[in-house]
């Protein structure tokens, strides 16, 4: 089975190829064009110039990613798209040539959600079996799900603000950091004092999943505008410790409630109890290390793909979408893009053709 994704939900433009047999997944090519430049004048991703770029790259991409697999559309089987959830004119775009590209060849059309994507992805690399715990954390995901199946999550708990990746993002920028502010975060807090600052641990030890950042994110504010009037500016230590103190205090916030979804998760008595993590900030490698240890306290396998995977691509749609393919998943041309899509809804309710 050889599938074609296509993934063009938020800022970056993704073609790939998987082939997939005998119950593992393979990635023949995987092409991500980005949309840097495009929207650094305004602040963040502006969706009509995001969707108008998607539009001019996806058959860009689409023709790169069978070159690189040295293969050409007769060879697939499938195609598989992101139709949600995600800014709607970029989704639209990648289904509408998803859609041409089927009605050209004839081939099966498979909506895919992008979230199903990133829950999926260490299945792709690492071929972990059902059931699994899963912790997204992007930029604009931070969630707890069990997976089950490749239409079976049950979501544990979430964000009830910002995502974990918005968080240091903010605090970058509030620091004078480049964007993303992930990396440029995690560098600068080597050899901080994270003890240095007081800052908040939001909802830790509630007895549900949930998890906020936004107080942190403002505690932080505060920190730096006192910094600013009692002394002028930051210096680098200064900038260093607020730094180092953020990222443990969102480790320790990601680790206790990680706690909890793992007793609700382990109490199912999974068969080969695992922990995932995807999504950007599962490149933070502090992060990384606190959740193995958690994990593995739990007596749980712990994975984390490599980061080209758990960031957007569309690899994962095409692995999901040959997941989805095997039950004998097909939709129709009247398959609709949606801006909004929990995953813990399921598949049937997609509008297009469904199984
Ligand atoms: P989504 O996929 O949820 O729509 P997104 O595309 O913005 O959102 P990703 O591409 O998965 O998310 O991840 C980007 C985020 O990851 C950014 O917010 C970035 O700051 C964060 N990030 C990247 N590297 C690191 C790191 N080393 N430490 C912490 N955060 C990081
Ligand atoms: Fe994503």
């Amino acid at each position: 089975l050889i599938l074609l994704g296509l993934e063009s939900s938020c800022d970056d433009t993704a073609a790939a190829v998987v082939r997939r047999l005998d119950g593992r997944s393979e990635v023949l090519s995987s092409v991500v064009i980005g949309q840097s430049g495009l929207h650094d004048a305004f602040g963040g991703v502006v969706p009509e110039i995001a969707a108008r770029a998607h539009a001019e790259k996806l058959d860009v991409a689409v023709r790169q990613a069978l070159a690189e697999a040295g293969l050409s559309l007769s060879d697939m089987d499938g195609v598989a798209v992101t139709a949600g959830p995600g800014l709607i004119g970029g989704v639209l775009s990648g289904v509408m040539c998803a859609k041409g590209i089927c009605a050209a060849t004839g081939l099966p059309l498979i909506g895919v959600n992008h979230l199903a994507g990133h829950a999926l992805t260490p299945r792709l690399t690492d071929g972990i079996a059902y059931s699994y715990l899963m912790l997204l954390v992007s930029g604009g995901h931070c969630q707890f799900l069990i997976v089950r199946g490749p239409e079976d999550f049950s979501r544990l708990g979430g964000t009830i603000d910002d995502a974990p990746g918005e968080a240091f993002d903010k605090v970058a920028r509030l620091l004078g950091l480049a964007q993303p502010g992930g990396p440029g975060i995690e560098a600068e807090a080597h050899g901080g004092d994270a003890k240095r600052f007081s800052l908040p641990r939001p909802l830790i030890d509630r007895d549900d999943c949930n998890l906020s950042f936004s107080g942190l994110k403002t505690a932080v504010l505060r920190t730096r505008d006192t910094l600013v009037q009692e002394f002028g500016g930051l210096t680098r230590a200064d900038r260093a410790d607020l730094c180092a103190g953020f990222q443990q205090a969102v480790c320790d916030v990601l680790a206790d409630r990680m706690r909890r979804a793992l007793r609700l998760y382990l109490g199912e008595n999974p068969a080969q109890p695992c922990v995932a993590v995807a999504g950007g900030v599962a490149a933070n490698m502090q992060i990384r290390a606190r959740l193995e240890q958690v994990a593995g306290e739990a007596g749980a396998r712990f994975v984390a793909p490599p980061l080209k995977l758990c960031t957007d691509n569309a690899a994962m749609i095409a692995h999901a979408g040959a997941e989805l393919f095997e039950t004998g998943l097909r939709h129709d041309m009247t398959l609709s893009a949606r801006p909004r899509w929990p995953l813990d809804t399921t598949q049937a309710a997609l509008v297009g053709g469904g199984r």
